[in-house]
């Protein structure tokens, strides 16, 4: 029997990781979910995952370490390769310019692009062995427009929008395929305290969005019917930005 698709979401303990992880748990994979530190509830993202018939092993660290995605993937990675990773680990730490600090700086920056170095790097070296695979960034809005009180934020989507393009230019001659998928508002513990009246007239579509509005997009980058589709950033965004 062919063995079942692996896919590694990072960031799936709850929120935009948690439906992408139920998504492609519909869809056949069984799934690597990665998360920080919230145990109860990947736990219960695990149990919705294995409802579907499909595996869900928890993998908790934190994707910034990189010695810490070193011990948790590497020997898992001399027997399995995951056929999608979906970077979707990150975080968002507002403030002004003129009040931000080092640390406000670099934590936001390091969980978006070293966290996108340490595990895409490791996954990638098998991936171009077996010359297949898809890699999906989760980016933002914020990463495109630029937002106010987001430097940090921005510059760090930013930063990985371009990851992904360089990325999706180097190894498409091995079959690999590098996209991002760039969310606006979505409803999640992350924009949870944001002022919804202020935030309502910047969406067209006048609704915030949904997990499953991202986790549909993810589902189809790494389905085989976006087999002609790499080095995009494909907007979720209600018409935010356009
Ligand atoms: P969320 O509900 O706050 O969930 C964040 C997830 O990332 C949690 O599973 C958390 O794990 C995990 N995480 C955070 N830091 C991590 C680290 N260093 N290592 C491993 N896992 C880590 O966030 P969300 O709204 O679903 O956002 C998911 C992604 O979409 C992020 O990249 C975010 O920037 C992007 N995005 C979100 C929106 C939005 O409106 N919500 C818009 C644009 C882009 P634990 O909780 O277990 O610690």
């Amino acid at each position: 029997m062919e063995k079942r698709r692996i896919a590694l979401i990072t960031g799936g303990s709850k929120g935009i990781g948690a439906a992408i992880a139920a998504a492609l748990a519909r869809d056949g994979f069984d799934i690597w979910l990665n998360y920080r530190s919230d145990h109860e509830s990947a736990s219960r993202v695990a149990a919705e995952v294995e409802k579907e018939g499909t595996s869900c092993l928890l993998l908790p660290f934190d994707v910034a370490d990189g010695e810490a995605v070193k011990s948790a993937l590497t020997p898992l990675l001399e027997n399995d390769t995951p056929y999608a990773v979906v970077n979707n680990a990150g975080y968002a730490k507002d403030t002004i310019m003129a009040m931000m600090n080092e640390r406000e700086w670099k934590g936001v920056l390091s969980v978006a692009l070293d966290g996108f170095f340490f595990v895409t790097r490791l996954v990638l070296v098998n991936m171009l062995r077996k010359r297949q695979g898809r890699i999906v960034n989760i980016v933002s809005t914020s990463g495109q427009s630029g937002m106010p009180g987001q430097t940090n934020y921005s510059a760090a989507k930013a930063g990985l929008i371009g990851a992904t393009k360089a990325l999706a230019a180097e190894v498409a001659k091995r079959n690999i395929l590098v996209n991002a998928v760039s969310p606006g508002f979505i409803e999640t513990d992350m924009t949870h305290d944001l002022p919804k009246d202020r935030i309502l007239p910047m969406i067209p579509l006048g609704r915030l969005g949904k997990p499953a509005d991202v986790a549909d997009v993810v589902s189809f980058l790494v389905s085989d019917k976006a087999a002609y589709i790499t080095g995009q950033i494909i907007a979720v965004n209600g018409g935010t930005y356009m």
